[in-house]
């Protein structure tokens, strides 16, 4: 069995330092925060996860809190008619074949970390700097660095090929809130996009103090919604989000009229560009450490794909392990790990993400309006969120995209 560290106790890091610690690993995980800080602070994420990523968690028996947590049923999307009416161009909903759910991270890491600790892993409370990686790649087989979008990352080097934004591409605003009048039918993520002005999004989930629905605002910089500079208090957050919703898509505000804060630290606002790194680092002493997740394949939250991400890396990585066996953790096998990950799955994800923060193309609109007609389009499109593999199959190329519309026999 091999002694493995682990920088960084968010979804990728302790996933995989659960999974390796049920294989009989000697585990260590660092992570700059306690449970408790986590618990009690700011939230980071909306972490929206779709099915295929939820069964890596039922897999490792890390599904803790499926019972309580409210199901996301579905996907709606709605697009505002150009001519400022208020009725919409693009209107309409379906079915995910299997719920998603999402988790507060305040609730999930303190708990995933007590677990951590419970079934013999070592928790250790630090802010890991280079010096530190340095004792730690001495004392450790492997140290894997999953520590986000804290500084540490930059000692992975960017990768311009696979990075096309060097700015980030959306102001990003978090608001958790009660009191939102459900969606009639069933529930889902009401995705909606306000062309050249950004995308709101909306889901039920589960925070600290029991269900509750999850706003999340992604505006263009430089536009109305890129508006949270001047926002100083939890209320101010508060109204600057209904503002949106009363200014730019009155059929959501129309859900708001009685929402409250779960919390003073359920909201959020900043940017990033989104970025991809090289996978390996090289420490001044010429030890190797691996970059996993965030760490090293960052993207806009755009299509909240970034916690499936980390939790579908660390089961590759988990199995990468289990592969190599007695082998040695060297650069090829670091680099495996990753590129098998990217080749197989991580490039599909980025690059479907970062065409979703550029202008839509024409074959898009289209097939986003075949939508409001076509059932069988918008429940292709909803369920390809699972495993955004499939959209390169039609959604993102013109003649493909044609070709499938002419398939089904559906008309923009
Ligand atoms: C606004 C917003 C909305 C989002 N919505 C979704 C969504 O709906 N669905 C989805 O799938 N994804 C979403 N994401 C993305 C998702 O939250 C991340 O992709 C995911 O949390 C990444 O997990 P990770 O383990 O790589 O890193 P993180 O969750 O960031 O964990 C990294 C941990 O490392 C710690 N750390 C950092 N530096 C150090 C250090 N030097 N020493 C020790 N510890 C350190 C940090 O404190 C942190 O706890 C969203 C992100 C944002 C910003």
């Amino acid at each position: 069995m091999s002694k493995i560290l682990i920088v960084g106790g968010g979804q990728g890091g302790l996933q995989l330092a659960l999974g390796l610690l049920q294989d009989g690993h000697d585990v260590t995980v660092v992570s700059n925060r306690t449970p408790d800080d986590i618990r009690t602070g700011r939230v980071m994420s909306s972490q929206c996860m779709f099915d295929a990523a939820l069964q890596t968690e039922r897999d490792l028996g890390l599904n803790e809190w499926e019972g309580e947590c409210p199901p996301i049923e579905g996907i709606s999307l709605a697009v505002p008619a150009p001519d400022g009416s208020g009725n919409k161009a693009i209107d309409w909903a379906s079915r995910l074949d299997r719920y998603a759910q999402s988790v507060d991270q305040r609730v999930k890491m303190p708990g995933w970390m007590d677990r951590f600790e419970r079934e013999g892993g070592r928790l250790l409370i630090h802010d890991a700097g280079v010096d530190d990686l340095e004792d730690y790649a001495r004392e450790n087989d492997l140290v894997v660095v999953a520590a986000g979008k804290g500084e540490i990352v930059r000692l992975f080097e960017r990768d311009p090929e696979r990075s096309p934004y060097d700015q980030p591409m959306r102001a990003l605003a978090l608001t958790y809130v009660t009191g939102m009048t459900p969606r009639p039918d069933y529930s889902a993520v009401c995705f909606n996009l306000v062309p050249t002005v950004g995308e709101y999004f909306v889901f039920p989930a589960l925070t600290t103090s029991g269900p509750c629905e999850i706003m999340v605002f992604e505006g263009v910089p430089g536009g109305p919604m890129d508006c949270w500079a001047d926002v100083t208090t939890p209320q101010e957050h508060l109204a600057k989000s209904k503002w949106i919703l009363e200014t730019f898509m009155p059929w959501e505000a129309e859900r708001c009229h009685d929402i409250r804060l779960t919390d003073d630290n359920g909201i959020l606002a900043g940017r990033f560009p989104p970025t991809v790194r090289k996978p390996v680092a090289r420490l001044p002493s010429g030890a190797l450490v691996l970059g996993m997740a965030d760490a090293v394949m960052l993207n806009d939250p755009i299509t909240g794909q970034g916690s499936n991400n980390a939790a579908k890396m660390a089961t590759a990585y988990h199995e990468a392990i289990r592969r190599q066996g007695d082998g040695p953790f060297d650069r090829a096998f670091m680099e495996r790990a990753f590129e098998d990950f990217w080749q197989g799955y991580g490039q599909f994800v980025t690059t479907w993400t970062n065409a979703l923060l550029s202008p839509p193309p024409e074959h898009v609109l289209k097939l986003l309006m075949a939508g409001n007609g076509s059932p069988e389009v918008a429940h292709r499109f909803v369920n390809g969120f699972d495993n955004p593999v499939d959209y390169f199959d039609w959604f993102m190329f013109p003649d493909k995209a044609e070709a499938y519309l002419a398939e089904v026999g559906a008309a923009a």
